[in-house]
């Protein structure tokens, strides 16, 4: 029996109408189900890494169809222009390529749907930079979350993003569980990842002051780390356009001219693109734009992942990225029964998770996060919040970070990841189109693996480009993005300094963040100026703080709109929809 035959046999199982076949060495899946669990078992049933290029799942969920948002404008900005590179996504995996791009003299090109960049999986997760632990050494989510790790350091020094490396941790509540320890430990060595040992309770204490009592020990894992995603994608971004990058906002690639295995026209809202070569880092749809090229080996099926903020009094609960081993089962309080762990199955099933768990996160700038949870979901968009996954993140880790409660929270929101079938990155060269290269199905640790990626991707370009002609290093390029002021970083006497020879510095517009007039329009006035309230809330923080905008939104407002000239109701939060006011409530005054 064929490996076809043997899985159309186990997908007939799961529904009749579902079928697989091998087309051009990919495991093609189509059938029609109303259940999108079904739909997600199949593919992962079809997965075969040795004898297939991947999976294209194409089972179709019985009445939906995927919303993509209306572009805000429709026009010829772009048309008939000609990059030597095209990079779909202004996630932080293109900004990043655009920004290492320009490191060779060649033209480069961002195109994002979006009104901003670092508004899709880039700006809705923890900000860890992960240690990389359980991954296989194989993996291209090995490869590159190790490198990308050990960039960190210096790529936020130079872009002035805020990085802290305190490390990971893994609890454990009973002694046999540092099994599951020892054996990570091996896998360490084996990935080539230094420091990581086994504490006891006693020693853990001097990294995680607050765990709680019952906490048998932990594994310390020293190169984890955080940083503030969405910084980062805007930093890297502005670094790109200061490095003469072309960054177009509002722009979605919405269909591709392909003959004789070549990308010859990209389609946009802003009129038609001739790239030489394209690049797609286009997230959750990463797929579908493989697809439009033609070159389609994998699927993308989305995962929602919920995050709850507290407030930064909690701050100081935890200093690292925590989280309990799925092996640890904490002991029952007053009235519970006694839970059993599920023993040395449970720690196997530990080794393969796809997801690191529920963890409690210091963030880069002094909250604590806890999250994500998983959930397969069919609408890449869906970024919801429900009480449910609410219910289960707190229920997760109220036993690790005791004294930390609902009355806490601040903010929540979901992200959607964009894992494959494989549950690896799709990180290459076209395979069945010449001038394309992958950047796709790029989920956790995408953050952390980003400025690797965008290496090879830059790499590849300067040689494909180099087979026309030739592709210098472009001696002119900057890596650093100068720091901008951060009033709350600086002492009295710096402060002053500063508001002395700036006025606006000292005019406090958002105090729970402690964010100045002065900063706001540092944000507005960057190479990658943004009008909105969320753009600049992302930049300089008025906004994130206790009151959630509250007080400081107004005043936002009113800046965003005397610095552009416009009217305050021209100002928006988001894109060019959302606007905010319609006009005066009361009459005004003569
Ligand atoms: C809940 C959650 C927690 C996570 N935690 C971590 C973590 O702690 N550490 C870590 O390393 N990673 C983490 N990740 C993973 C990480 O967020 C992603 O891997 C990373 O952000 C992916 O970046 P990207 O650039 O590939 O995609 P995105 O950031 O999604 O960017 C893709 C962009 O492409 C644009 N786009 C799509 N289609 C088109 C089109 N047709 N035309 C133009 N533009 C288009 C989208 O608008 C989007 O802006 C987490 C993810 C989630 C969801």
């Amino acid at each position: 029996m064929s490996r076809i035959d043997k899985l159309n046999k186990k997908l007939a199982a799961l529904d009749p109408s579902f079928s697989a076949r091998d087309e051009r060495g990919c495991t093609v899946l189509t059938g029609e189900s109303g259940e999108w669990s079904k739909i997600v078992a199949a593919g992962k049933l079809a997965v075969d890494k040795k004898h297939s290029l991947g999976v294209v799942n194409r089972i179709k969920l019985k009445g939906f169809e995927q919303r993509v948002p209306e572009p805000a404008v429709r026009d010829k900005a772009y048309d008939g222009t000609a990059p030597d590179v095209l990079v779909i996504g202004g996630g932080i995996v293109g900004c990043a390529a655009a920004r290492t791009l320009r490191r060779y003299d060649l033209s480069v090109m961002l195109v994002e749907r979006g009104y901003d960049v670092a508004l899709g999986g880039s700006s809705r997760n923890g900000g860890v930079v992960h240690v990389g632990i359980n991954y296989s050494p194989r993996a291209q989510k090995h490869i590159y979350n190790n490198r990308g790790n050990a960039m960190y350091e210096g790529l936020c020094r130079d872009l002035g993003v805020p990085f802290e490396q305190k490390g990971q941790v893994l609890l454990i509540g009973k002694r046999w569980e540092t099994i599951l320890c020892a054996v990570l430990r091996l896998n360490a060595k084996r990935l080539h990842i230094p420091g990581v040992k086994f504490m006891k309770r006693e020693q853990l204490v001097s990294v995680e002051p607050h765990i709680p009592e019952w906490i048998y020990g932990g594994l310390y894992m020293p190169t984890g780390g955080i940083t503030s995603p969405y910084q980062m994608t805007v930093a890297l971004a502005e670094n790109a356009v200061t490095n003469g990058a072309q960054i177009c906002l509002d722009t979605a690639v919405e269909g591709m001219r392909v003959e004789e295995g070549k990308i010859r026209e990209v389609f946009t809202n802003r009129g038609i693109i001739r790239p030489k070569l394209v690049i797609n880092a286009a997230g959750v749809y990463s797929d579908v734009i493989a697809d439009m090229a033609g070159d389609r080996t994998f699927t993308v099926h989305p995962r929602k992942g919920t995050d709850i903020i507290l407030d930064k009094k909690k701050g100081y609960m935890v200093r690292t990225s925590m989280a309990k081993s799925p092996t640890t089962v904490p002991p029952p309080l007053a009235g519970e029964e006694e839970m059993h762990a599920g023993g040395l199955k449970a720690v196997v099933k530990a080794l393969h998770s796809h997801t690191k768990g529920i963890a409690s996160i210091h963030t880069a700038d002094g909250n604590m996060i806890i999250g994500p949870d998983a959930l397969e979901v069919p609408d890449r968009e869906d970024t919801a919040t429900t009480a449910e996954s609410m219910d289960s993140i707190f229920e997760a880790q109220a036993r690790i970070s005791e004294g930390a409660g609902r009355g806490d929270v601040i903010a929540y929101f979901a992200g959607v990841r964009a894992p494959t079938y494989e549950e690896d990155f799709v990180v290459r060269k076209g395979i069945f189109t010449e001038n394309i290269l992958e950047a796709a199905g790029i989920q956790s640790p995408g953050i952390t693996a980003a400025p690797a990626i965008a290496e090879d991707l830059a790499k590849w370009a300067a040689e494909y480009i180099g087979r026309s002609r030739r592709v210098e290093r472009n001696a002119k390029f900057d890596p650093v993005r100068p720091k901008k002021p951060v009033l709350r970083e600086l002492s009295d006497e710096e402060r002053a300094r500063l508001i002395a020879e700036n006025p606006d510095y000292g005019e406090m517009i958002c105090r729970c963040e402690e964010v100045s007039k002065g900063e706001i329009l540092d944000a507005l006035r960057s190479p990658l100026p943004v009008y909105t309230v969320d753009a600049v809330k992302r930049r300089v923080r008025p906004g994130m703080g206790r009151c959630q905008g509250g007080f400081c939104s107004p005043l936002v407002v009113k800046i965003i709109a005397e610095e552009r000239g416009v009217s305050s109701e021209e100002v928006t939060k988001g894109n060019l929809r959302s606007r905010i006011l319609y006009g005066d409530t009361k009459g005004k005054e003569e």
